[in-house]
């Protein structure tokens, strides 16, 4: 039923897949071995119709029962019918307070630092500089979290909302912490390529139904990649279309799966085929216009087992960090451990930290200057180079690299960085521009990294170094400070 091993002790879990019989993903499941006999399997609430139907449909003579927790109670992704009334209760907490529509821009730092947090420095986090309206605000405090997300629109396709711009790596970087692994970009095999969207997935579920993928003329090409075919993993299939694409030099390749009833479709695929319609694709005739985009980082700043960062003060949560469960390559669903697991262990560590720093003051900050800064009035200065970086990142970068492309990547994104960072100095900050400058930033440290690793491993691949190296070793970039300027400096050999 599944791709997992369940034969576990008792109490143990298991994340894991079920599979149909052609091995294609059915669902993301969690199972708990309860008893000997007895297992409890969790599914996602966003999943949960089509997991059900699945599970009610293979489940045979075996005793289940199943309970939809997500139509009772509010949960975690705040879906449901009590999610707003679980917003509302934070919302009036008398402890917490909800800030929204407004960007941070860096991270606070003064001397000092905290007594036993790992990785102790002279340099500690005491808050970030925000954006208020068009001001720029110091927010002090004792402990500061990054958890921004990904940074998908450093690539021209992506799966990413606007906001995955890589905001809380950069802010780290900027303030001297350590970034691991940014060469690992995981990209999704199939976005619909349409112009009028920006970042619709077509799901994997497509493939598992008996989705071919086929060049413009029609002709299916997996086989030439995989014996598994269209069923072959992620990163293979993101790869295969990608050099289908280059050869071709076709905008797109598509995913054919109108084989299947209508019916069956509109039923098993609601949301698809109803985006696809919604553009005149009727999927039940003609095939789907896909391209790969990139879709998640397994890398970012680094942390320890409690989503401490190498500065005190700050911790970093969710996609914006690189805690150590991704290596070169991840599975589908396992975001949550870096989101959940680890905010409840930073929650436990900084429960225990409180007693020694809940008296101590937090130390005054300079408050934010302009300068001699002016308005922006040409607004091209910044849209130019948004799609500059985004086009050499995907054309560069992506998901096929070499030594070539990489060093002619450096060469054009260290040009166009300098240009940002001129501009980000001479002119009034906008959020247009603090996002320019951070995409500017991660895309500079992605490229290094990749040129750091002379193999190809998980994500990674590099046509000059097709073999994967027998000693495992992180690429670990800190910022050096050289007067006002600082500089992107390796550090060398990290396991
Ligand atoms: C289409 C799609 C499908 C996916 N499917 C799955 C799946 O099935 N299973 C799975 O495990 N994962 C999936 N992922 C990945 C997963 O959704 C993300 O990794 C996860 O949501 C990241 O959570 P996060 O809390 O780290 O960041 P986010 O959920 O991205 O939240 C970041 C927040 O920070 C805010 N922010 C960003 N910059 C700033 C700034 N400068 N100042 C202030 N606020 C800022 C943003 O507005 C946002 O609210 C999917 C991702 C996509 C895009």
């Amino acid at each position: 039923m599944g791709g997992g091993d369940y034969s576990v002790p008792v109490g143990k879990i298991v994340y894991t897949q079920f599979l149909n019989d052609r091995a294609g993903i059915e669902a993301d499941v969690t199972i708990t071995r309860l008893t000997e006999l007895a297992y409890l399997v969790v599914t996602p609430s966003a999943t949960r119709p089509a997991d059900q139907v699945w599970l009610e449909r293979h489940v045979g003579d075996f005793n289940v029962v199943i309970t939809d927790v997500t139509a009772g109670e509010a949960v975690l992704a705040v879906m449901g019918p009590n999610s707003r009334a679980l917003l509302e209760k934070v919302r009036s907490h008398s402890r917490i307070t909800l800030i929204e529509e407004q960007i941070a821009v860096d991270l606070l730092m003064v001397k000092g630092t905290i007594p036993n947090w790992p990785g102790n420095k002279n340099e500690r986090c005491v808050g970030a500089y925000v954006m208020v309206g068009e001001k720029v605000e110091a927010y002090r405090a004792k402990i500061t979290v990054l958890c921004s997300g990904g940074v998908g629109k450093v690539y021209l396709y992506t799966t990413n909302p606007d906001i995955a711009t890589g905001d809380g790596m950069a802010m780290a970087f900027r303030a001297g912490a350590e970034l691991s692994n940014m060469e690992f970009v995981q990209f999704h095999p199939t976005c619909l390529y349409h112009p009028q969207e920006k970042n619709f997935l077509i799901s994997e579920a497509v493939r598992g139904e008996g989705g071919i993928l086929i060049d413009g003329n029609g002709v299916a090409f997996m086989e030439k990649y995989d014996k598994r075919k269209d069923l072959a993993t992620r990163d293979t299939v993101a790869r295969a279309i990608d050099k289908e694409l280059k050869e071709s030099g076709a905008d797109c390749v598509y995913l054919d799966i109108s084989h299947k009833e209508k019916s069956f479709l509109q039923e098993r695929f609601p949301t698809i085929f109803n985006k696809c319609l919604s553009h005149g694709i009727d999927i039940s005739e003609v095939p789907i216009p896909v391209v790969p985009a990139a879709h998640y980082m397994c890398g970012g700043v680094k942390t320890d087992d409690n989503g401490c960062t190498t500065i005190p003060g700050l911790i970093a949560l969710g996609e914006t960090a690189s805690t150590g469960l991704h290596g070169g390559n991840r599975l589908a669903s396992n975001s949550l451990l870096e989101a959940v697991v680890f905010a409840e262990r930073a929650s436990g560590y900084c429960e225990k930290l409180w007693p020694s720093i809940a008296n101590a003051s937090i130390p005054e900050v300079d408050s934010w200057k302009s300068g001699d800064a002016r308005d922006l009035l040409e607004e091209i200065l910044i849209n130019h180079n948004w799609d500059a970086i985004r086009r050499v990142m995907w054309n560069y970068v992506g998901i096929v690299r070499s030594v070539k492309r990489l060093e002619l990547a450096k060469v054009r994104m260290e040009a166009i960085f300098k240009e940002i960072d001129q501009h980000y100095h001479d002119y009034h900050i906008t959020p247009n521009m603090i996002e320019l400058r951070n995409i500017a930033l991660i895309s500079l440290l992605i490229i290094q990294s990749a040129q750091q690793r002379k193999e190809s491993r998980g994500l990674h691949y590099l046509v000059d170094y097709t073999g994967t190296n027998e000693e495992i070793v992180q690429t670990v970039f800190t910022r050096k400070r050289n007067g006002q300027k600082w500089k992107i400096e390796p550090i060398k050999g990290e396991q």
